[in-house]
């Protein structure tokens, strides 16, 4: 359920319906670690997958508007997290707005040089002696999973970003350290510049922190968590977020 329903006139206007994806269309509980040392790189992966009535149902809802998946995670992972809605009507939207993958095509929504780049890989050399789970395989941003919250992992980027350019943001599992315009709002403004989308054709879901930009893009913003991510708007009840508000949009729009 819905903490209060949703103007009828403002779901008709709906073009694109923009999802978390981690506690919002998948359980949590997604594993992706690499480690290495001076002769060798190891990645173990484990996560969870769409289920088939989710995917059902988001199907259904394309039909009427475009799916959005919007992830802090690579897009290759997403891609197998997701296989079941990919094609027309479905973007997925990996490491925090950075990539999109558009029907077959992929977009990157930031610019890079080589020295941030080199920037990241002297920060990672450094945090790779703290006491951490691993890195996520990534290609723009870099996630630290750790068990707790490590100071030294800001001191460490603080030291090493002369330009102050980098945000570090913890989110109870990972840090996310990149670059401070990125984020999954400014992501998904950019890809709704491309897809010629308003504001108020949107609607967008999240849980955390790194998805507060992206509900406040949307023209509707709703939270599947509300003691960590205020919105307008928030689910309730023990389902996922992304299944509740689906089923909302498809009786709501008769679909
Ligand atoms: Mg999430």
């Amino acid at each position: 359920m819905l903490n209060k329903e949703i103007p009828q006139q403002e779901l008709n206007k709906l073009k694109m319906v923009v999802l978390d994806s981690d506690g919002v269309s998948l359980p949590r509980g997604t594993d992706i670690l690499e480690k290495e040392g001076s002769d060798f790189y190891q990645a173990v992966i484990k996560t969870n997958k769409i289920t088939d009535r989710l995917a059902e149902k988001l199907n259904r809802l394309k039909k009427r508007m475009k799916v959005c998946v919007s992830s802090g995670r690579g897009l290759i992972y997403l891609q197998s997290m997701y296989g079941k809605i990919l094609g027309e009507g479905t973007i997925l939207q990996a490491e925090n707005g950075n990539l999109s993958l558009i029907e077959g095509r992929i977009m990157q929504h930031f610019e890079y040089k080589e020295k941030y780049f080199k920037k990241l890989a002297t920060i990672r050399e450094e945090i790779k002696k703290l006491p951490i789970k691993g890195f996520e395989p990534k290609q723009f941003i870099m996630s630290v999973h750790a068990e707790r919250e490590i100071p030294e992992v800001y001191e460490i980027v603080k030291r090493n970003d002369p330009e102050n350019e980098l945000k570090v943001m913890w989110n109870g599992e990972a840090f996310d350290i990149q670059k401070k315009i990125v984020s999954k709002g400014e992501g998904l403004k950019r890809l709704m510049q491309e897809l010629k989308i308003q504001k108020e054709e949107t609607i967008a879901i999240g849980d955390r922190i790194n998805d507060k930009e992206l509900i406040e893009v949307a023209g509707i913003g709703i939270s599947a968590d509300a003691d960590k991510l205020k919105a307008d708007y928030w689910t309730t009840g023990e389902e996922l977020g992304g299944e509740v508000l689906v089923e909302y949009l498809l009786k709501n729009l008769n679909l």
